[in-house]
């Protein structure tokens, strides 16, 4: 299939890596000879409808009007959609409730590929998963008919990654740089499960996005029925009151562990050295 039968599209979370916006937006255009299309979710709606459930229903509902007019003070759209999401939700997304991928990827690339479809296009749209990623993605099959002139295909669903990189630089395409500054993975920075050794790596090299996400995590806070929420989340330990949890799930409690040897109680200074010019977990060194 040529590249001009092809429309490629992106899913602008509003949580990407400068350098991802950069090759999104002007690398791959250039390379591709095709302009990306960009998508970004909208909740200015949903934080309207919460605003009035805080006022009207919060009340009926026990909760004190000094925590309903908290949440009213920040519940304005920012018009950054993993902040929106997260302010209208209340809270930030997590392993078990991952609802990001759905509000923030998932409806718009749906509503895009809708679009194209009402436009009198069939559509195959393209998506890059690999069986070997996880246990979720082992059966995902090669292609996939959703319903009348559009279908779901995964045509590197049986590459390794290893085999992705030599394939993409074997067509002469850089990868996104991000795979050369230690992440496994590029999507959000950081994604909400990404481990302890990318976290780590964030920390050392990109400690503002950190911060960012700490400014966040204060304001989901206040739009916060029970008045907290984390970026990260895990379960409570035994006897762990609410503000110990709190303290070590908050962004700056997550960094404190990604500091740590394994066992998470000790820090480890080989894990506070600077980071290498390059880190990549793809031998992407030049
Ligand atoms: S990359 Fe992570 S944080 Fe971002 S939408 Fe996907 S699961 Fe959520």
């Amino acid at each position: 299939m040529g590249v001009k039968r092809c429309k490629f599209v992106f899913a602008d979370t509003g949580n990407e890596h400068e350098l991802t916006y950069e090759y999104v937006g002007h690398y791959l255009p250039t390379v591709l000879g095709a302009n990306v299309d960009v998508v970004r979710a909208e909740f200015s709606r949903q934080i309207a409808a919460k605003r009035v459930y805080c006022e009207t229903v919060w009340p009926e509902k026990g909760v004190p009007e000094k925590i309903v007019q908290r949440a009213l003070r920040v519940l304005h759209p920012t018009g950054n959609p993993f902040l929106d999401l997260c302010l209208w939700k209340g809270r930030f997304p997590s392993r078990m409730a991952q609802f990001c991928t759905q509000h923030l990827k998932r409806i718009p690339l749906d509503r895009y590929l809708l679009d194209r479809i009402a436009e009198g296009f069939s559509v195959e749209s393209w998506r890059g998963i690999r069986r070997d990623e996880s246990l979720h993605r082992r059966n995902a099959p090669d292609r996939e008919r959703v319903a009348e002139g559009y279908c779901i295909v995964h045509p590197i669903a049986d590459l390794t990654s290893m085999e992705v990189v030599a394939a993409v630089r074997a067509r002469g395409v850089e990868l996104n740089p991000l795979y050369k500054l230690g992440m496994r993975r590029v999507g959000c920075m950081p994604c909400i499960n990404c481990c302890k050794d990318e976290l780590l790596e964030i920390w050392k090299r990109f400690p503002e996005y950190l911060a960012i996400k700490r400014e966040w995590e204060s304001l989901v806070c206040l739009a916060s029925k029970r008045g907290w929420s984390t970026f990260f989340t895990d379960a409570a330990r035994d006897g762990e009151t609410e503000a110990e949890l709190f303290d070590r799930l908050c962004i700056d409690g997550r960094v404190r562990w990604a500091q740590t040897a394994r066992g998470g109680r000790q820090i480890d200074a080989f894990r506070l050295q600077a980071p290498p010019a390059c880190s990549s977990v793809y031998g992407l060194c030049e």
